[in-house]
Order: structure tokens, then sequence, then C-alpha cells
């Protein structure tokens, strides 16, 4: 798939199953009275994690999507947030965890959890599989972190380039002459 495209795999497969099942448990440990948890997924970077997440869960969760776009260029947010699609229902005195795909510099979800917060959720935790440096520049509290990692543009497990590798099992740094060739 992608031959030649990938430059390097960042995290395998495998590395990503037992991530997410790790996150899982610490999820459910943290939450005696789980069952009652009400996952946010943020689309569409998210649902390869989501659907893992949610499965690899001991206790039962719902689960409910949002389509937020950031303003700015491509590779970089700019903070400013428009909601594409919104939850479908009140999250109003739910355990609510959103579950992101990668925080990069935080202003995206910096934004969303002001937004979310503003509903009156009885918890509002965050659980990310991955987490850049300059994630540290804005304060927002992350519970849960699958993977702090370098600095690049990572594609694969939802994450896209141009639409593309979301679908690749693992996470992979791009060979440069996929951004020049424009493809
Ligand atoms: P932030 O607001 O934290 O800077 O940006 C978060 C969003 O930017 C992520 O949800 C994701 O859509 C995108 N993003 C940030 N870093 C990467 C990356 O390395 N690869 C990909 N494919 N998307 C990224
Ligand atoms: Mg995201
Ligand atoms: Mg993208």
């Amino acid at each position: 798939m992608y031959d030649g495209d990938i430059a390097s795999v960042l995290i395998s497969e495998r590395q990503i199953k037992d991530k997410v099942s790790e996150l899982a448990k610490q999820v459910d440990d943290d939450h005696p009275q789980s069952g009652d948890l009400l996952l946010v997924g943020v689309l569409k970077g998210a649902v390869m994690f989501m659907t893992d997440f949610a499965r690899a869960l001991p206790h039962p969760a719902q689960l409910e999507f949002m389509a937020v776009s950031s303003y700015g260029s491509s590779t970089s947010s700019s903070g400013v947030v428009r909601i594409l699609k919104d939850l479908d229902r009140d999250i109003a005195g739910k355990n609510v965890v959103v579950v992101e795909d990668i925080i990069d510099s935080g202003l995206t979800l910096s934004w969303l959890l002001k937004n979310l917060a503003s509903r009156n959720p009885a918890s509002l935790e965050v659980c990310t599989l991955l987490r850049k440096p300059d994630a540290v520049q804005v304060d927002v509290p992350v519970r849960y972190v699958g993977f702090d990692i370098p600095n690049e543009f990572v594609v694969g497990y939802g994450l896209d380039y141009a639409e593309r590798y979301r679908d690749l099992p693992y996470i992979g740094t791009l060979d440069p002459k996929v951004y020049t060739s424009g493809a």
C-alpha cells in the first residue's frame, strides 16, 4: 500500500494495538462507575483510534462525533475553529472523554474544550493517541497520552496528507517527494 511514499514507520501496528489496550485499561480503572462514559471523537483523524479504543474498553461507552475545521494552512492551525458537524446529543451531566488523534499546537483542542465545557458535562477529559512537543505551549489539560512524538508530520491510522494515508494501519512519515510532486 502506498509503495515508496512512506519514509519510515514511526509506530507499528503492534505498538498501536498495545497502547490502545493500555489506554483503555487506564481510563476504565480511573472510572469505577464506568459504563456511563461518553466518547467524543473528533473527525476524521480520530476515527481509527476511537473505534479501536471503544472496543478495547472493558465497559460499554457511548460514541459521539464532532467535525471541526481550523482556519489556516493545511499543516498548521490558527486556533480559529468552525464546527462542521456538532454532537447529536446534549452532554450535560455526562462523563465525557474527548478522543483525539494528535495534539500539535493544541489550539484546536483548547477551543474545543472551552466549547464543550460550556455545555456543562459532569466531567471532561482528553485521551489523545499522539502528542507533539509544541503542545506544551498551550495549557490544555490532557489526562491520557499514547505517544509523545518528535515534531514531524506523520500519517496513517486516521491521519492524512491531502486525504490520503488514513487507511494505513501504522503511523509513519512521508517521503519528501510526496510533498513536492503535488500528489
Ligand atoms: P493543533 O490545533 O493541535 O495544532 O492541530 C491539531 C490537528 O492538526 C490534528 O487534529 C490534525 O488534524 C492536524 N495535525 C497536526 N499534526 C499533524 C501531523 O503530524 N499529521 C497529520 N496528518 N495531521 C496533523
Ligand atoms: Mg484531531
Ligand atoms: Mg488532516
